[in-house]
Formats: C-alpha cells, structure tokens, sequence
C-alpha cells in the first residue's frame, strides 16, 4: 500500500474489521457476523465463543461468507476459540445439505452434531498414583504401606480406590504415602482413545455364499468412491458376518479410516458389541441415546481426532464429527426406527447414504427384508444388490401356517386359537421354547364402561389410555401420562363397571399361564426391559432355555438367535394392516417376517403360524407363501401407479396449537397460499393422527410431488408467502411416516 494512501485511512474511516460467520446451535437464524479481534485466528470450523445478548454462546465458524448485514460499529466480537479439532468440512457441508433436505435451520442440525455439547468441556482427569522415581530416603515403612507400595506399578497409573483394593488397605494410607513423596500423582487421560480395531484377527470360516458375498463388497470398499449396496439375506443367513467383513476391509484400507455401523436398537447393540469385540479384539465406540455424559464426551472428543476407528451407534451417530469416515453400514435398513421423530424429522438410512455420496465413500444396507424405497433404487441400477439366499449351516426357513380366526375362533375373553394351543403344547412338550408374539404393550388397549360407554382417554386428548395390570395404572402411550385405574367410572360413576377390551401382551400371557400352568412364562416389552441389562438378562434366559414361552412386542422381533425356540405365533398378524399409512403393509410384512425369522434357527426345524381374520390379505399371503419378492414387486407397482414415494415425493406439514379457532384459520390462510405446479398435488387441511394431544390441536396437509419436482422447493415457496401467527408452529416433514 502506498504510504500517502495508508496515511489517509489512518486519518479517514478506520480499516474494515475481520468478519467471520459464525452458526449457532439453535433454531433461529442461519449464522451470525461477529468480529475477530486483532490478534486472534479463526478458521473455518473453529469452536467458537461468542455472545449473543447477555449470553455466551458456543458456536462454530462456518465456511460461509460473512454476509455483512450488521454494519462495523454493532458488530460483536468472538469471545475466544477453544482448543478443539476443527469440524472438518465434510461435516459442515452435511449440516447444510441435511438442513437443506429436511427444510430444518441449520442451527437445528448442528445441534445434532453439538448436542453432546459437553466434549467441549475441558474434563478433569481422575488422579492417579505411580511409585516415585525417586522416593523419600526416610520413610516410615508400615505394613500397610508397603503391602501399597508393592501393588503400584511404574507403568501402570492406579486410582487411590484401585491400589488401596489390591493392596487390602484404605485409600488414605494411599494418600498419605502420596503426602510422604513415595507416590507420584499423575491425572488419567479423562477421555482415552479407543484400543484399535485389528481387521486381520481371523474371521469365521464363511460358507461359499458368503464368502461370493465378502468378495462383492470388499470390491466396493476398495474402490472407494461411493457406492450404496443392498446386503439382501434371509435372516439367519449370516448378513452380520458378511458386512464385518467389509468393515474388516475398509479398517485395513486406510490405517486411519473410521468405519460407522447404524443398528436401528440400543436393545440389540450388547449382543452385537460382544460379536464386534471378538472379531476386531477391540471394543468399538458405542454411541445410544442412553449412554452417560462423560461416556458420550469421550466418543464424540475420540471420533473429532480419529481416536475412535470403530463406531456402532444408533441413528444420531451418524452426526458425530468424523474426520474420515470411509464407510457406513446400515443395519436392518428398513427399520422404522431411523426416522427420527422430533427436531430434525430426518431418516438415518437416506442421510447415511447421502453422505457416502457427496463424501465418496461405500455404504451398506443390510435386510431381510427391504424398504420399497431400497428396492426401488435397486432396479433402477442406483443400488447394487448382493444376496445371501439361505440360512447358515443347517438351519431352515420356518414353514408358516395361517390360522383362519373366522373358522377357529378362541374361547370367549380368550386370544389363542384351537390349532395354536395344540401346538403349543406340542412344543412344550418337547421341551422346546414358543413365542407369542402381539405388538401392544399392557394388558388391554381400551378401556371401557359397561354402564355407559365411555372409553377411557388421556385429558386433554384423543388418545385411549391402556390398562397395564402389572403396575394397576391406566397409561397413555404417547404422552406418557398415566393414572391409578379408578374403582368407578368418571363419567357415570358406576362401580366395577370399567372392562378392558382387546389383548395386550400382559393379558396373553396370562392366558398363557393359566393354560399351560408349569410353563415359564415372560414378557418381552419396553414395560418389563426398561434398561439394557433387563433386556439382557431376558435374552440369555431365552437363549438358555429357562423361559419356556416369551410373550413379546417388537422389542424382541429382532437380532436374537434362540436355539431352541421353535414355534413362533402371531396373536394378531392383521395389527398393523388397518389405517391409511402408505407403509401399513409394507411394515406389516417386514415386522412378521422379523418375527418369523427367530423360528428355526439352530438344528431344529421351526414354524410360524398367523392368527388372522383376513388371510386372504396380500400381506398374510405373501408371509403364507413366503413369496417376498412378489408381495414387494406389488407394493412397488401400487406405489407407482399413485406416484407415492418411492415414485413421487412426499411431505408433511403439520400445524399445531393450543387454540382450535385460531389453528383452522391459519390452516385457511394456507390453503389460500398453495402452490398450484406441473406436477404438485397438495391435500388437506386434514386432522393430523392424534388430533388432539395435551391441549394441543394438530391439522396437516400432504405435499405430493412428481419425482422431477423439489418437494423442498415447494414448500419453502409456499410457506414464504404465508405469516404465521406466533401461537400456531409449524412443523414440516420430508418424507414423513406415519401418516
Ligand atoms: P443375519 O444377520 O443374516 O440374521 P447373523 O449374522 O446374525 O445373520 O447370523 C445368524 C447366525 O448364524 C448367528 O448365530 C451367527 O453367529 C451364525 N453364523 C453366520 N455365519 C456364520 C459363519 N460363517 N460361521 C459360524 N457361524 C455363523
């Protein structure tokens, strides 16, 4: 710079400052301007502190332009940056295109990332304590001090509890040896690395299908560059060996690589990290909505500096902050399950496969059964497929029967029909183990008044309260709210008069019981395993044959090997058919066809049978039939002909407040504003399912759109052209379930 033109800044306008964006773990707002001061540097996905009104804030320093609306002089300054690897740009760039894809602010998805806000947190180590260098020449030498001294080890830090353990002493002769100078303290590593993952232990010996299976993959992962591929294998075909396989291979491709494997269940991931040890002779990184703090900082703090190579986690730990990730597994990627409900309404299967394509990298979809929108990717050559076509060893299919309810129907205030019974006892007899399988928690799912009428309902809504025997409460399953059972109706007050209608697996199992009286009866469901070790213990008892019937829910559809359980029953195959979801059948057919797979699968040969009112129904077909390929091949047409996902797009926005009047005219003021495109279909406004929750009314419309059109696109028109008013929240849901 010339110098007459330095001097004249100095004297005019003061220089610019440095600007930097900066986005904020929150729903307002798409990133904010904030000063560097001088002397500071800020790189792009730097953790920053920042303030935001009398708060301080941390945030991270987007790659973005600042975009200068906020003139100089308002301008606040970045507090500090903390001493955190850097959120690399793969991440950031994830963040603005899930943002982008579910019509979620961005600050909503960093959140996800953030949300273990505490790895941030600088953690104290424990202290720990090692023999001196070089100790106290005077020391006076107790019995229970040098019992202490002989337990500690120069290489090995011990916690004042563990050395006072192995030296049968207290932790204060511990601390007082420490006082004397013949311990050195030194503060354990709060969050350490992970022991790496060897990929080149031995594996199980494959059978040749799987191993055609391993070849076909670990030629994707060694292409890198991404690639989605369907692991499509009946269950029990050994699906789970196959892809360890494939993480073997990316593990041993790049000696810094991280590898994710998503299960749709925390309920299955003890068994499955067990299996993970044994292959890789390291634990890997588990990350679940149920972990501790310090558990959750120390994965997130391993997976930011590669110190974490192996990740097994639920859904949300697809946003954890790799630094190079090189391949995802999908597990059961039909599952339901990787749609998350609140906050960013995202789908885990779609966001892991779209972050392999925009960071080049393979991704595996494992099923038995798989989503249509899978499929559908699959016959239009986008997904390569790689089929395991029979069970391992010498394990069969189950034969499945369907049990016509019309032509056998239970006893009256019974559930299990004729031919169920007879074969139970059968099974029994043989001293082998049954499942009953019906997925409705409690005892009864309504509850009504003999005198009036009345079904008993959560306040304030329109939810049936279930009765749940065990715990004497009637509770309603989507609010959680529950209540004492009353001894008398609210409504007319009448006495004993309150009856519960329909089965829940409770009353199952006390029909179970009741018939057959010496069997070990047990229920499986989120009521009875509300912790993994619940579930645990439930499950090796099973496996070890000392529960003779398991009655179960969902929780137990899944991932469990049973060896000697051998006749698997479906209380009501038709739960599930009824109602206007797109995926009723769909959802029908993979969850029975889960259920079904835990018959058979060790020597013993196993069998299904379906109670069903409708066994002329597709669903109860194709299972009869265990014709799978054809009952998809006909959803997929249904879906084609109706332009439904996976032909067409879908979305939902739902509308929610308290007030009802003041909810319908926001609704109309929409309805006004709808986009009218080529290709654009919108319905409603229509009650949303539970129209009214807690007080709170919701009404939705539909957004249906050809494949050519951006669902996103149109919604963002739409709703720009609208002003909602403050009481009514909008919520928007790309692909939406449950509908
Ligand atoms: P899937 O995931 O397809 O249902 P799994 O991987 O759970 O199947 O395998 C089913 C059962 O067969 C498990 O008990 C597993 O340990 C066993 N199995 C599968 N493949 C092998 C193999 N190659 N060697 C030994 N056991 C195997």
């Amino acid at each position: 710079m010339p110098a007459a033109q330095a001097f004249l800044d100095i004297a005019g306008a003061p220089e610019p400052k440095v600007r930097v964006k900066v986005l904020l773990p929150l729903p307002a707002g798409n990133g904010y301007d904030y000063a560097v001061p001088d002397g500071m540097i800020v790189g792009p996905g730097d953790f920053v502190v920042v303030p935001l009104g009398p708060r301080k804030v941390i945030g991270v320093a987007w790659g973005d332009e600042a975009d200068g609306s906020v003139p100089d002089a308002k301008l606040k300054e970045v507090v500090g940056v903390l001493d955190a690897p850097p959120l690399s740009a793969d991440v950031r760039d994830f963040v603005d295109w899930v943002a982008a894809y579910c019509v979620s602010p961005r600050g909503v998805v960093l959140r996800l990332v953030m949300r273990s806000g505490s790895a941030l947190e600088k953690a104290r180590g424990k202290s720990a304590f090692v023999p001196a260098e070089s100790p106290p020449l005077e020391l006076k030498l107790t019995e229970k001090r040098r019992a202490v001294l002989k337990a500690a080890r120069p290489g090995r830090p011990m916690t004042a509890a563990q050395l006072a353990k192995r030296a049968g002493v207290t932790e204060a002769v511990v601390r007082g040896l420490a006082q004397a100078g013949a311990l050195r303290v030194v503060e354990l590593d709060p969050d350490p690395a992970f022991d790496p993952p060897d990929p080149d232990l031995p594996g199980r010996a494959l059978s040749d299908d799987q191993a055609a299976a391993v070849r076909a993959l670990s030629q994707k992962v060694r292409a890198s560059g991404f690639s989605a591929t369907l692991l499509d294998g009946v269950t029990g075909s050994g699906k789970t060996e196959v892809y360890l396989e494939a993480v073997a291979e990316a593990l041993r491709a790049d000696e810094g690589a991280q590898v994710l494997v998503l299960l749709p269940e925390i309920a299955l991931t003890l068994p499955f990290l067990e299996r993970i040890e044994a292959r890789f002779g390291a634990p890997a990184a588990a990350w679940h909505s149920g972990m501790t703090s310090a558990a959750r900082r120390r994965v997130w703090k391993r997976v930011a500096d590669g110190g974490a190579r192996l990740v097994v986690g639920a859904r949300s730990a697809l946003f954890l902050p790799y630094t190079n990730l090189k391949l995802i597994v999908v597990d059961e990627e039909h599952e339901a399950a990787y749609k998350q409900h609140d906050g960013v309404l995202y789908h885990a299967r779609d966001m892991a496969v779209a972050r392999g394509a925009r960071q080049g990298f393979p991704v595996v979809l494992a099923s038995a059964t798989p989503s249509l929108e899978t499929l559908a990717n699959v016959e239009e050559g986008r997904y390569g497929r790689v089929e395991l076509p029979s069970r391992f060893g010498p394990a069969e299919l189950p034969d499945t029967q369907v049990v016509d309810m019309r032509a056998s129907p239970p006893d009256k205030q019974r559930w299990l029909s004729p031919p169920i019974v007879e074969r139970t006892t059968e099974v029994l007899r043989r001293g082998e183990q049954v499942m009953l399988y019906l997925n409705r928690r409690g005892y009864a799912p309504v509850v009504l008044c003999r005198k009036c009428g009345e079904r008993m309902c959560a306040p304030d809504s329109d939810t049936w309260l279930v009765e749940h025997r065990y715990t004497n409460r009637l509770v309603c399953h989507h609010t959680g709210f529950s209540m004492p059972k009353p001894e008398a109706c609210p409504h007319c007050g009448a006495h004993d008069s309150l009856s519960p209608c329909g089965p829940g697996v409770e009353r199952v199992a006390e029909e179970a019981q009741e018939r057959w009286p010496d069997a070990r009866v047990e229920i499986f469901s989120s009521d009875t395993v509300q912790h993994a070790g619940a579930a645990r213990s439930l499950l090796e008892r099973m496996t070890a044959g000392e529960i003779d019937i398991l009655v179960a829910t969902q929780a137990a559809a899944k991932g469990h090997n049973f060896p000697g359980l051998t006749l698997v029953a479906a209380v009501d195959a038709d739960l599930g058919l009824a109602g206007g979801d797109l995926r009723a059948a769909e959802r029908t057919y993979q969850v029975l066809s889960q259920v079904s797979g835990r018959a058979g699968r060790a020597e013993k040969p196993g069998s299904v049978m379906l109670q069903s009112y409708q066994p002329e129904h597709p669903v109860i077909r194709a299972l009869a039939g265990q014709d799978r390929d054809g009952f998809l091949a006909a959803e997929l047409d249904g879906r084609r002909s109706l332009g439904f996902p996976p032909y067409g797009r879908l979305a939902a926005l739902v509308l929610s407040g308290e007030n009802e009047a003041k909810l319908m005219e926001t609704a109309q003021t929409l309805v006004q504003a709808v986009p009218h495109a080529d290709g654009v279909e919108v319905w409603g406004p229509a009650p949303a399912p539970l129209y009214r929750l807690r007080g709170t009314y919701r009404v939705r419309f539909l957004v249906k759109t050809a494949r050519r059109v951006s669902v996103q696109n149109v919604l963002g028109a739409w709703l720009s052209r609208v002003k909602l008013p403050s009481s009514v929240r909008c919520t928007v849901d790309v692909d939406p379930y449950n509908f």
